[in-house]
C-alpha cells in the first residue's frame, strides 16, 4: 500500500500540460469504506496537499454528515478524484481533470479499497465515468436517482458555492436525500 502511495505521489505523466508542477493529491487505505470521486484539486488544494481542504470540502462533509477530521481520515474516507493534480484555470472555473489520470490510477487504487464501500460521485466528470447510462441527463436527474443507486453509489453536485442554488431549487435534496446519505455513511464508519 505504501508503495502505491509513493507511486501516485511520484507521477509526472502529464507534467507538460499542467500549469504548475505535478502534485498528485489523493487519500486512501484498505479500510476506507467511503470513497469520494470528485473532479480535480483546485489551486488551494494544490498548495495544501489535502483534498477538499476548502469551503467545498466543508459543504461536502456536511452533506455526508461527518466532520472535517473524518473527511480527511484516510482510514475511513478515500478521496480519489478524476484528476489528481490541479489542471489550471479555464474561463468560468478550472480546466477539466487530465484525461490520462483516472484511467491510469483508478484501476490500481480502487481495488485496494473495501468491496462494500459507498462511492460518492461528485460532479459531472465522476458521473460521466461511473454512471455512463445517465450521461447527458441534467445534474438534477442524476442526483434525484439516489434511491436506485444506494447502497453502493450516489451522485452529488459539486459542493461549490453554486450548489446553494441547486439546493434552493430542489428541496428534496436536503429533506430526503441527505438523511438517506447520512444513514449510509454512518453505517460504514
Ligand atoms: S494528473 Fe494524474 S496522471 Fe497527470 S501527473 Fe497528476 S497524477 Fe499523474
Amino acid at each position: 500500500m505504501s508503495d502505491l502511495h509513493a507511486q501516485v505521489r511520484a507521477c509526472t505523466l502529464c507534467a507538460p500540460y499542467l500549469p504548475l508542477e505535478p502534485r498528485p493529491i489523493a487519500q486512501f487505505s484498505s479500510t476506507a469504506r467511503i470513497l469520494v470521486i470528485g473532479q480535480a484539486p483546485g489551486r488551494i488544494t494544490h498548495e495544501s496537499g489535502i483534498p477538499f481542504d476548502d469551503k467545498a470540502g466543508e459543504r461536502l462533509a456536511g452533506w455526508l454528515g461527518i466532520d472535517a477530521v473524518t473527511l480527511h481520515d484516510p482510514a475511513r474516507v478515500a478521496i480519489v478524484s478524476m484528476g489528481l493534480c490541479y489542471p489550471g484555470k479555464a474561463k468560468g472555473g478550472d480546466k477539466p481533470p487530465r484525461p490520462e489520470c483516472a484511467p491510469l490510477w483508478h484501476g490500481r487504487i480502487l481495488p485496494v479499497l473495501p468491496a462494500d464501500r459507498l462511492t460518492v460521485l461528485v460532479g459531472t466528470y465522476a458521473q460521466a465515468a461511473y454512471l455512463p447510462a445517465m450521461k447527458g441527463r441534467p445534474m438534477a436527474e442524476r442526483v434525484a436517482g439516489w434511491r436506485d443507486l444506494l447502497p453502493e453509489r450516489i451522485a452529488l453536485p459539486h459542493p461549490s458555492w453554486r450548489s446553494a442554488l441547486f439546493m434552493r431549487e430542489h428541496d428534496w435534496f436536503e429533506q430526503d436525500l441527505l438523511p438517506d446519505l447520512h444513514a449510509e455513511v454512518a453505517a460504514r464508519l
